[in-house]
């Protein structure tokens, strides 16, 4: 089925050029983890493998802010995106190190008003050390893109106006304000999307947003993601790179069957 569908000429968009997503990948917790609920934490040895499995087969991991502008240059390599969901202290000890071993970069999507504190949201816990904004402010001044997840971490899709505004938007302000600089990425809590959220993220003077899935709503402000777990070795982020493939033509097709154009 993949080989039939890739042959197929696809629709082009009112832009003139077909919305291809990026490969990016999503990370949480990178840290030696008993109790993980939730499926957010990879080892460091695992995760030292990853990357050293991407360098081996050409790719390199970069930001969200690098895939893109690398994209609108008309150059997009073989570049994967690195992401890591929440802002976790681990992010500076276990995830740092090891892609500068690499030359690779990565965005870290902080909770705005939650700096220095936990991930109280996951009510399973366990409880783990978020960034500080000291960490934050460092991070960015050495190259490492911080986007922002919201301020409080609140899943978007039915609140309110003004709270959803208030997250959107004044999470960028106050993150603008501690790195020095602009703040152009935006991740949803829980990856959990709809259309008032992708406009309130696009009025907020965002540059793009990150997802989960693959939907009618992928495209700049919503764009896929593969989840990477502790269980996935070489032959398995193999498999998911193929799917991503897959799946980019599939929303396509289905985005061309409504008549969605973006
Ligand atoms: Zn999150």
């Amino acid at each position: 089925m993949a080989a039939e569908l890739s042959h197929l000429r696809l629709p082009q968009q009112s832009a003139g050029r077909r919305y291809g997503a990026p490969w990016v990948l999503m990370y949480h917790s990178v840290a030696d983890e008993e109790d993980d609920p939730y499926l957010l934490t990879v080892s460091p040895q695992r995760f030292a493998a990853q990357m050293r499995w991407l360098a081996s087969r050409g790719w390199r991991g970069v930001s969200m802010r690098d895939l893109l502008a690398a994209q609108a240059a008309g150059q997009p390599g073989r570049l994967v995106g690195l992401t890591f969901d929440d802002g976790y202290a681990d992010f500076a000890r276990h995830v740092v190190p090891v892609l500068r071993g690499y030359g690779f970069t990565a965005t870290a999507y902080v909770v705005a008003d939650r700096l220095g504190g936990d991930n109280g949201w996951d009510v399973k816990g366990p409880r783990k050390q978020l960034l500080t904004v000291e960490q934050v402010r460092e991070l960015a001044g050495s190259d490492w893109e911080i986007g922002s997840h919201g301020l409080s971490h609140r899943a978007l899709p039915g609140v309110p106006a003004h709270v959803l505004h208030a997250e959107v938007r004044d999470s960028r302000r106050a993150l603008e304000e501690l790195v020095g600089g602009p703040v152009t990425g935006f991740c949803y809590p829980y990856g959990a999307v709809d259309e008032p959220a992708t406009r309130a993220v696009a009025a907020a003077g965002y540059d793009y947003a990150v997802a989960i899935g693959h939907s009618v709503l992928a495209g700049r402000f919503a764009l896929p993601r593969c989840y990477v777990g502790d269980r996935d070795g070489a032959w398995r982020l193999r498999a998911k790179r193929g799917r991503h493939g897959l799946r980019d033509v599939v929303t396509e097709l289905r985005r061309a069957g409504k008549g969605i154009e973006r």
